[in-house]
């Protein structure tokens, strides 16, 4: 991959390779693919990564597909389900946004004939035929390990933003981090809470909190994606501290990948949306024609007690050196992230 920096060349715009779904069986099938993905406020993956990579992966496969948004409202995402089934998907993929009401969602598709796939976020108690997302704990690992890169051994006080406490991934990011970052005897942890919704604003808010809470003593901050972490780098900065104290993220926003450029934000992690669109993709392409889906394994699912076939994708650990690699990769534009802010 490219070993120059990521904006200092302006040829770097190729990426689109990257294999997606060919399966050579989906024009047998006459299914439709419904997708509801969750918000436009905790991640602006969904509708700027994730869409996009949807309906390039559905259209190469060939299939009929509706993608929706439920604009971070639960009941939104009832309805829409209810619509999508009432305009005959077969398949219907959804980003819980809490796991109660997406086990209603797939209890109902159930009952009347649609099979159901969890797109990234699992569906604990839920009833989905597969899970598609990233190793999420693999995840959490980077972040603590990309935190710790960045302290180094020195004594430090870390404070955590985690997730929302509905997602199901929040909980395993947030497992993982710790089990990199608890191992190390110099970090002590001074203050941790969880996002409700992932909520940005809300974030600086509680990131305020925390930071007032231990005297301004924080040397390092575990934000679980580039949202929170932007957060947690907007109060840093009114406390002439940006840039000083490390921060975490995931997502490979633009944003993300230009604070990590600037140095305010030590690291991010990148999951590429092209292969988990293609993963949909393929399982759902499988479901329509009555296939069985390759899977990389099994999910436990803690509530409903079983285990769920999985396809799990390897997440990649981003840093200064390596922001180049999500832009060869098709992730993002160099036009995008080389804005010089
Ligand atoms: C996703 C992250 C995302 C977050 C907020 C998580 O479930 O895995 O990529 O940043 O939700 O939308």
């Amino acid at each position: 991959s490219m070993a120059l920096t990521a904006c200092g060349s302006d040829d770097s715009d190729s990426g689109s390779d990257s294999g997606s779904s060919s399966d050579s069986s989906s024009s047998e099938g006459s299914g439709k693919i419904g997708v509801i993905l969750p918000d436009t406020e905790s991640s602006v993956r969904w509708e700027s990564a994730d869409r996009p990579a949807l309906e390039a992966a559905f259209d190469e496969a060939g299939v009929d597909y509706d993608i929706q948004n439920a604009e971070g409202d639960a009941e939104r995402m009832t309805q829409i389900a209810d619509t999508m089934i009432g305009n005959g998907v077969t398949v219907l993929a959804i980003v819980n946004l809490d796991s109660e009401s997406g086990a209603a969602i797939q209890e109902k598709a159930k009952s009347q004939g649609v099979a159901t796939i969890d797109y990234d976020r699992l569906t604990l108690g839920g009833s989905a035929e597969y899970y598609v997302s990233f190793d999420n704990t693999v995840v959490g690992e980077l972040q603590g390990q990309g935190l710790a890169d960045c302290l180094g051994d020195k004594k430090a006080n870390i404070v955590y933003l985690n997730g929302s406490p509905t997602d199901n991934n929040a909980t395993l990011f947030a497992e993982g981090a710790h089990s990199v970052l608890d191992e190390i005897s110099n970090y002590t942890v001074v203050g941790e809470q969880a996002v409700p919704d992932w909520d940005n604003e809300e974030a600086a808010t509680i990131f305020q909190q925390l930071y007032t809470a231990a005297d301004g003593k924080v040397d390092g901050v575990l934000a679980a994606n580039d949202g929170l972490g932007g957060a947690a780098i907007s109060i840093l900065e009114g406390n002439g501290q940006a840039g000083k104290v490390p921060v975490t993220g995931q997502d490979a926003t633009v944003e993300g990948l230009q604070n990590v450029l600037a140095g305010t934000q030590c690291m991010t992690v990148y999951k590429s949306a092209t292969q988990e669109a293609g993963a949909l993709a393929d399982a759902a392409i499988a479901l329509v024609n009555g296939e069985e889906a390759e899977t990389t394994g099994t999910t436990e699912d803690t509530e409903g007690g079983r285990e769920v076939p999985s396809i799990l994708l390897e997440p990649q650990a981003i840093t200064k050196d390596n922001v180049g690699d999500v832009i060869d990769d098709g992730g993002q534009k160099a036009e995008d992230v080389c804005t010089g802010k």
